[in-house]
Order: C-alpha cells, then sequence, then structure tokens
C-alpha cells in the first residue's frame, strides 16, 4: 500500500505494482494559472482549487477496494489573456498547453496507466476548449465545470457567472490555503457582479473591458471557509463520479 496520494512521491517499483494488482489506479491531472485574482487571493488560486478538489477525492477513496485516486504534479500555467493587464499574469499558448496536456497523458498511458482525469479550475474559454480538445485526443476523462450539468450543482454566484476570485474562489481558498487570502482587504471589498460568460459572448476579451478594474467579480467580502468545504465536497463527489463511470466503461468492455 503506497503511502502518499501523490504519484510523484512515490518510488518507481511503487509505481509499477500499481499496475499489477490491487485497486485500479486513477491518476488525477490538476491544470491552473497564474493570474490575478483581486486584490485579496492569490496569483495561483485556480492551482490551489484544483490541487484541493484533487486531493480531497484522493483521500476519499483512500479505502476503495476497486479504485485508488493518486494526483500528478500540476500544469500550474494556462492560457490566459483576458487578465494580460495586471501584473502576475502568465500566459501560454493553446499549443503550449495542448501539448503539454497531451504528452504528459501519453507518457502514463503508454506505461499502462490507462485512467487518467483533468481537473481543472480556470475558466478562460480558449484555456477550457484546449482542455476539452486535449482530454479527447489523450482519450482521457476532464472534469469541466463550466458544463451546465456540473455548474448546476454549484453555489449560486458561480451559476450568475461571476466566478472570477468573488465569494466561489475566494471561499475554496479559505477552506483549503487560507493563509494566502488577504482578510481584511476581501472583506472591504464592494460586491461587483457581472455575468463574465455573456461579456466574453459579446466580445469583451479583457477584464479590464468588463470593468473588472481590479481582477475581481461577484462578492469576495462574503466568502467563507464553510462555503469553500461544502463546495469543495461537491467537487471532489462529481470528480469521484466520473472516476468511477470511467473505471466502469472500461471494465464492461
Ligand atoms: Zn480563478
Amino acid at each position: 500500500m503506497p503511502a502518499s496520494i501523490y504519484f510523484a512521491d512515490l518510488t518507481s517499483p511503487r509505481a509499477r505494482a500499481l499496475l499489477d494488482s490491487g485497486p485500479v489506479p486513477v491518476l488525477l491531472l490538476p491544470v491552473g494559472a497564474v493570474e490575478p485574482h483581486g486584490p485579496h487571493a492569490p496569483l495561483g488560486t485556480d492551482s490551489v482549487i484544483s490541487a484541493a478538489i484533487c486531493k480531497h477525492a484522493a483521500l476519499s477513496l483512500g479505502d476503495d477496494p476497486t479504485v485508488r485516486a493518486f494526483v500528478l504534479p500540476e500544469i500550474a500555467y494556462g492560457v490566459t489573456r483576458y487578465s494580460a493587464a495586471f501584473t502576475g499574469a502568465i500566459t501560454i499558448s493553446e499549443g503550449t498547453l495542448h501539448a503539454m496536456v497531451v504528452e504528459v497523458c501519453a507518457s502514463l498511458r503508454a506505461q499502462g496507466f490507462g485512467h487518467l482525469v483533468i481537473v481543472n479550475s480556470h475558466f478562460e474559454p480558449a484555456h477550457v476548449a484546449t482542455l476539452r480538445k486535449a482530454a479527447e485526443d489523450a482519450g482521457v476523462g476532464f472534469l469541466d465545470v463550466t458544463r451546465r450539468a456540473v455548474a448546476e450543482q454549484l453555489t449560486a454566484e458561480f451559476q450568475r457567472g461571476a466566478a472570477h476570485a468573488g465569494r466561489y474562489e475566494t471561499s475554496l481558498v479559505l477552506s483549503s490555503r487560507p493563509e494566502l487570502v488577504e482578510a481584511e482587504t476581501m472583506r472591504r471589498l464592494p460586491a461587483y457582479e457581472l455575468d463574465m460568460p455573456a461579456a466574453m459572448a459579446a466580445g469583451q476579451t479583457d477584464f479590464l473591458a468588463m470593468g473588472m478594474d481590479r481582477a475581481y467579480c461577484g462578492a469576495p467580502a462574503e466568502a467563507t471557509a464553510a462555503e469553500g468545504e461544502e463546495t469543495l465536497a461537491t467537487l471532489s463527489r462529481l470528480l469521484v463520479d466520473l472516476i468511477r463511470e470511467r473505471v466502469q466503461a472500461t471494465i464492461r468492455t
């Protein structure tokens, strides 16, 4: 029984043993971004959230007799052009992101790890579209939180599309890495309602054009660790469902 839920913590023989016997191993690939999340939350917010979802799901499957999840080293960079006006935004191209995801997955699949799931928390359309394509090309799963069936299970603010560094995301960081949130600043921020998907569909291609002059929308002042824990439990459950679905699908064929 491996001592860690983190794939890169294992030795090579331990990793090999996962393929030989025991529960079916499923590898989770957290994907994030480095970009401004208001004046209160860290640049790496999306990575923090993806890592937290993967960790929660892997721990919850710890005693499962049929499937075991391991968290891969994350892909911490994404396509982040919307936030380019702010210090700290780091963008990579669609081609780079696609190649990174596909090559990591192909490398593992070639060794016999047939079950991989991408877990993403950065929702810029070009980034999400690239991951959808990469998941398809690599033949791996993708927990796509922007899909209606998934989004419907998340909080009201998220469903309204005000999902950047507001109550939803800030709560998730508060529940997993509270020391990274500047709480005093957070409490003083006025709410800024915005339907980001609608603004994007209307052709606005950066935060400033959307009126997000401090790189957030929604209501960060209302964020709580308790809400973050609840959301995390929901996201983890959705991920575990997807993991089981994928493992089942291949057992049948
Ligand atoms: Zn974010």
